[in-house]
Order: C-alpha cells, then sequence, then structure tokens
C-alpha cells in the first residue's frame, strides 16, 4: 500500500467523497442508519448548487437560490451525527475489502466508500481560452454574471446549462447570444421557450467559436458558421462556456470502474463492481443529471451501505 508513513489515519464505517446533493444525502441516510460516517469535501458544501442561481425543479421549493437549497441540505446530512471534514482526497485503495481513502495528510478507512465527486464544465479548447480566463471567459454565471452589467455577451453550447445559464445573464447584460453547433436546442422545452421569448437572447446556429480574441479582456469571438463556412468576428465583452461536463473521477481512476468517458459504472442499487465501493450523482454514468437524482442516488447508496455492513457483520458471525 502506498503513502500511509506520517499520516494519521481515521476509521469509520462510511466516507463519503463530495459534499454535493448526493453525498449530502448519502450521508443524512447512512447516519440516520447509525452508521459512523465522515463526508469528506475540498471546497464548500453544495456542490454545483453553490453555482446555481435559482432552483425551480426541486420538489418542496417553487423557487429557491441553489446556495439557500445548499444549506438546507447541508443541516440536514449533519442532523444524524455524520461528520463533516475538509480534504482533498488524492486516491483510493481497495485491500482486502477495506477501502483506504487518501488525502494529503491522512487516510481513512471504512468498509464503505461512496464517491460523490461530481463534474466539472468541459473546456471548449480554442486559442484564447485559457490567456481570458477570468478576464471575460467564465464557466459560471452565477460568480461572474455580475461584471458584465450593460455589455454583450456570448454563451457557447445548447444544453440546459447554454440556455438557463444564458438566460440568468440577461439580468445584467445588454445583450446574450447564444453560439450553438446545431440548429437546434438540447435544452429542456421549458428552458428552450423561455430563452426563445427572452428579448435579450440571440441565437447563432449552426456555428462554432474557433478562437477567443482580446489583449486584457475579451474583445471579440471568431466564428465559423459550419454549413457555409463563413468564418468572422463577432464583437463580445464576454464568452460563457456551457459544452457539457467532465466527471471528477480520477481519484478512482485505477480501480477499473468508470467507462470510457470516465464516469463511473453503477447499477440500479449504485454499486460499482467494487463491493461496498458506491457512486452517486453526477460522476455516475447515467441518463439525467438533477439534483433530484443526485438525492435519489444518494438516499439508495445510503440505504445499500447499511445493507452491506449488516452483511459484513453476518458474515463475521457465521464465520466466527
Ligand atoms: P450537455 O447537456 O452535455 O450539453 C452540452 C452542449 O454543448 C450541447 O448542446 C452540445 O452540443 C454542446 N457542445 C459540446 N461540445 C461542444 C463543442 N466542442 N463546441 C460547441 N458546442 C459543444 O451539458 P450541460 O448543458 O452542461 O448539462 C449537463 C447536465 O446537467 C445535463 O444532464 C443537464 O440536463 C443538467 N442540467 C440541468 C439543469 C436543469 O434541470 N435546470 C440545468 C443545467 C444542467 P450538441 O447538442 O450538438 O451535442
Amino acid at each position: 500500500m502506498t503513502e500511509t508513513i506520517n499520516k494519521e489515519q481515521i476509521e469509520t464505517d462510511v466516507i463519503v467523497i463530495g459534499a454535493g446533493p448526493g453525498g449530502m444525502t448519502a450521508a443524512l441516510y447512512a447516519s440516520r442508519a447509525n452508521l459512523k460516517t465522515i463526508m469528506i469535501e475540498k471546497g464548500v458544501p453544495g456542490g454545483e448548487l453553490v453555482n446555481t442561481a435559482d432552483v425551480e425543479n426541486y420538489p418542496g421549493f417553487k423557487l429557491i437560490s441553489g446556495p439557500d437549497l445548499a444549506t438546507h441540505m447541508y443541516e440536514s446530512s449533519l442532523g444524524f451525527g455524520a461528520e463533516h471534514v475538509y480534504g482533498d482526497v488524492t486516491h483510493i485503495e481497495v485491500h482486502d475489502g477495506v477501502k483506504y481513502v487518501h488525502t494529503s495528510d491522512k487516510l481513512y478507512t471504512a468498509p464503505v466508500v461512496i464517491v460523490a465527486t461530481g463534474s466539472h464544465h468541459r473546456k471548449l479548447g480554442v486559442a484564447g481560452e485559457e490567456k481570458l480566463s477570468g478576464q471575460g471567459v467564465s464557466y459560471c454565471a452565477v460568480c461572474d454574471g455580475f461584471f458584465f452589467r450593460n455589455r454583450e455577451l456570448v454563451v457557447v453550447g445548447g444544453g440546459d446549462s447554454a440556455v438557463e445559464e444564458g438566460a440568468y445573464l440577461t439580468q445584467f447584460a445588454d445583450k446574450v447570444t447564444i453560439v450553438h453547433r446545431r440548429d437546434e436546442l438540447r435544452a429542456q422545452k421549458v428552458l428552450q421557450d423561455r430563452a426563445f421569448n427572452n428579448p435579450k437572447v440571440e441565437f447563432i446556429w449552426d456555428s462554432v467559436v474557433e478562437e477567443i480574441k482580446g489583449e486584457a479582456g475579451v474583445e471579440a469571438v471568431q466564428i465559423r458558421n459550419l454549413k457555409t463556412n463563413e468564418v468572422y468576428d463577432y464583437s463580445t465583452n464576454g464568452v460563457f462556456i456551457y459544452v457539457g461536463l467532465i466527471p471528477n473521477s480520477d481519484i478512482v481512476k485505477d480501480l477499473g470502474i468508470t467507462d470510457d468517458e470516465g464516469w463511473i459504472i453503477t447499477n440500479d442499487a449504485m454499486e460499482t463492481s467494487i463491493p461496498g465501493l458506491y457512486a452517486v450523482g453526477d460522476v455516475r454514468q447515467k441518463f439525467l443529471r438533477q439534483i433530484a437524482t443526485a438525492v435519489g442516488d444518494g438516499s439508495h447508496a445510503g440505504h445499500m451501505a447499511y445493507q452491506y455492513i449488516e452483511s459484513l457483520k453476518a458474515q463475521a458471525i457465521h464465520a466466527g
């Protein structure tokens, strides 16, 4: 086993890695089943909720801000004794059924680990993106939208994030132009209708952004129309990029539980191919990435953790 020397070692029943909606719900269910539960998070609890302005599709709340919902969930998740600790998990090892969760200075061990590490926004990978990141290029409307009051913005993508965040940005910007590579959106119909009816939202169809131009800030994007091959510069003050998600699954990359793109493969009970190792929420290979589905995953995994530990106890009694 690697890197155990000089690390403080902490033993528990259940380790939840990540404190987004899936992880927080898993911690709630596991601790309520009387399991000693540690939830490790390297940032602010809430996951993507923290970067979400308004939530209107989570039952129980007609409309609630992402950070407010995160606060409610966080309080619930610790209500039955789960412990939240700060930590940046580097990797997980599994030996004889025991899971070893490494952070830079600690080693957590448990029979059950629930991976709830979520995903992050994919970069566009074009010239100027890196250089102007934080200087007009952003992946978070809630974090950076305010800086574009009365300016003009480009949003790249055609999914829920691009369309929802594009509409959100119109409360600051005078005009938001959504550049999408096809002539129809992937986003949910309700979000599409809202964007189509928003006088501040415009669309450039069948087109990709090939370069982001500017010196100290964004000045223009170079756009290519994929149907006509026409290439032109389009003036803008900022670019928000929403072209999909990448799973945060590096910590399990050596365990053989992901698909080719890095999404963790589970069955309907959130079990990976390794007994006692579960995955929930956006990091999981799944059809629908939503707060509600992450919460469903988390409750399932928390319950399965209890079942798994009971089965270990029964095996021990049988063997002894
Ligand atoms: P997504 O659904 O994967 O959509 C990504 C969009 O970017 C697609 O329209 C895709 O085009 C486009 N795209 C991908 N690569 C591109 C490239 N290199 N250049 C230009 N365009 C590119 O990602 P998302 O919108 O971030 O959503 C992620 C998940 O979160 C989804 O499951 C979504 O339902 C969920 N979500 C839900 C809500 C909500 O319920 N309110 C809000 C936000 C996100 P194509 O369509 O041509 O593939």
